[in-house]
């Protein structure tokens, strides 16, 4: 199967070079030629197979340029028992009968971009080879705080590849921050950015355009690539997990085979929804697909009017990683159902670039309709539905997770649809322990001033969950990466981390 870019029909190439590429070079994203499909006698045999062996049948149909073993390679290395606690990898969490919570958080870093992530470094190296690039591959990334991480995990020890992070001195949390000035492994890289993300981003933007440095890094046989989630080799891989999650469903009893579902899905830049889209176009029976944003609430205003606009107050939320105005992935969604539309896709890509908005077409809004309800939820309703869940079901949900599902219960209130439904979780309540606690002992000061370790604690005795593994032993572990570097410096951290 061959990719091309949303804008330009003519770019046109494989799964690999797409990877390895990331973006188009017009600016447009790659997407595939078509889209496969699966029978229902195909999904039902998947409720017998493991994570991995789903990943395959999944994945096999859209990196058509692999070798079976490349896929299987890649699969097995980054789905394993020891990084994700479980053989499951996602497990589906019942809350009731007709309620589930599919828990994509099991990974290293607690939080759901594992599961991209940890493959991605893998599907990246195997096309490099593939196509016969000979060159070590050195990833920059500029983060807010989740990804750089989730990239670090992803890429430590991968033969091939260095990566090099950086992060704003004021714009992580404590948690995050530790979590990656204590990253090992021998060849990565982190180092501070004095200032804030735009700073970091800015930097790194300059690196990727730098000629100069291009030529000289190439020299040295290196080449520069980026780990974001527009890169097919990122949304491939959570298209994986709403399968898996359907076929668990079976297995369990919960549903059967064909019965239709909603999927609820807390939503930022629009990746994770985009691939619950894609599962519904290749076979899976989905009634409705459900996007929950925070008071950040462009997209919920998008499907409900067709008007996209992105010129609103920024909202900073309980959930930041959905504090996001623009929301990269939905181009696909667009280029989709508009029939494959190039010219009017370019066109409104364009209109957003100039003024921060624009409105779809009639077709378009008609769908939107058909395929997604939408909703979003303020802070306080947020932590009312942790609260609310927990005293109900003893279960205790993270920020983002709890948008997701106070969006769902506003959706079953105005339409009564008894579907039964998967609602996406996104990250492990220790990530975001002071909010989860404030929402849970009633008290919106609790956490200020206190110990990271001490809320995790405090976390684990209320909802009678061990600490993860890997938040638990931030405490210990040494810091290996202390450098700060100004704005204009970042050009020579990656010098002397290539030694160039
Ligand atoms: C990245 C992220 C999201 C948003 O996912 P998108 O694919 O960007 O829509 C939601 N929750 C958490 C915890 C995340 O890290």
């Amino acid at each position: 199967m061959n990719y091309h870019s949303t804008r330009n029909k003519e770019i046109s190439c494989t799964a690999g070079q797409a990877i390895i590429k990331g973006l188009s070079p017009d600016g447009g994203l790659f997407v595939p030629d078509f889209i496969p499909e699966f029978s229902l006698d195909e999904i039902s045999k998947m409720a017998q197979m493991t994570y991995k062996e789903r990943a395959y049948a999944v994945l096999s149909k859209y990196l058509t340029d692999f070798s079976e073993d490349d896929l299987k390679n890649c699969i097995a290395s980054a789905y394993t028992k020891q990084k994700f606690g479980t053989d499951s990898i996602a497990p589906s969490y019942r809350l009731r009968k007709g309620e589930y919570i599919l828990e994509l958080w099991h990974g290293p870093t607690c939080a759901f971009k594992d599961m991209a992530l940890q493959i991605l470094p893998h599907l990246l190296v195997t096309s490099i080879k593939k196509e016969g690039v000979n060159k070590e591959v050195v990833i920059l990334v500029a983060t807010s705080g989740d990804t750089g991480k989730a990239a670090l995990e992803g890429f430590a020890d991968v033969d091939g590849t260095r990566i090099s992070v950086f992060y704003p001195n004021d714009g992580v949390s404590k948690t995050q921050k530790l979590q990656m000035v204590t990253q090992s492994g021998n060849n990565v890289n982190v180092a501070a950015v004095n200032g804030n993300f735009d700073d970091a981003q800015s930097g790194v933007k300059a690196i990727f355009t730098d000629k100069d440095f291009e030529n000289l890094a190439n020299t040295h046989n290196f080449m520069l690539s980026s780990a974001n989630s527009i890169n097919w080799g990122r949304l491939a891989p959570q298209i994986v997990y709403y399968f898996s999650s359907y076929a668990d469903l079976i297995k369990g009893q919960e549903i059967n085979c064909g019965e239709k579902i909603n999927i609820v899905v807390p939503t930022g830049n629009f990746g994770n929804i985009l691939a619950a889209y894609y599962a519904k176009k290749m076979g899976l029976p989905v009634n409705k697909l459900i996007c929950a944003s925070n008071s950040n609430n462009v997209l919920t205003d998008f499907i409900e009017t067709g008007i996209y606009d992105r010129n609103r107050k920024f909202n900073l939320t309980i959930s930041p990683s959905m504090d996001i105005l623009i929301s990269s992935n939905l181009e696909r969604f667009l280029y989709d159902v508009s029939g494959n539309n190039n010219q009017e896709i370019a066109d409104y890509m364009k209109k957003l670039a100039e003024d921060g908005k624009y409105e779809v077409s009639d077709k378009i809004k008609q769908k939107l309709a058909e395929i997604f309800s939408a909703g979003f939820a303020s802070d306080d309703e947020t932590k009312q539905t942790i609260k609310a869940v927990f005293d109900k079901y003893g279960y205790t949900m993270d920020t983002h997770t709890a948008v997701a599902y106070a969006v769902y219960k506003k959706y079953v209130s105005k339409t009564n649809d008894e579907t039964k439904t998967i609602i996406a979780s996104t990250a492990s309540p220790f990530k975001f322990s002071s909010s989860v606690m404030q929402a849970l002992t009633g008290d919106n000061s609790y956490g200020k001033n206190m110990d990271e370790f001490d809320i995790l604690e405090a976390l684990s005795e209320k909802s009678e969950e061990k600490v993860p593994k890997a938040l638990q032993e931030l405490k210990t572990k040494p810091v290996i990466f202390d450098v700060t570097c100004q704005k204009d410096e970042l050009m020579q951290v990656i010098k002397d981390f290539l030694r160039l």
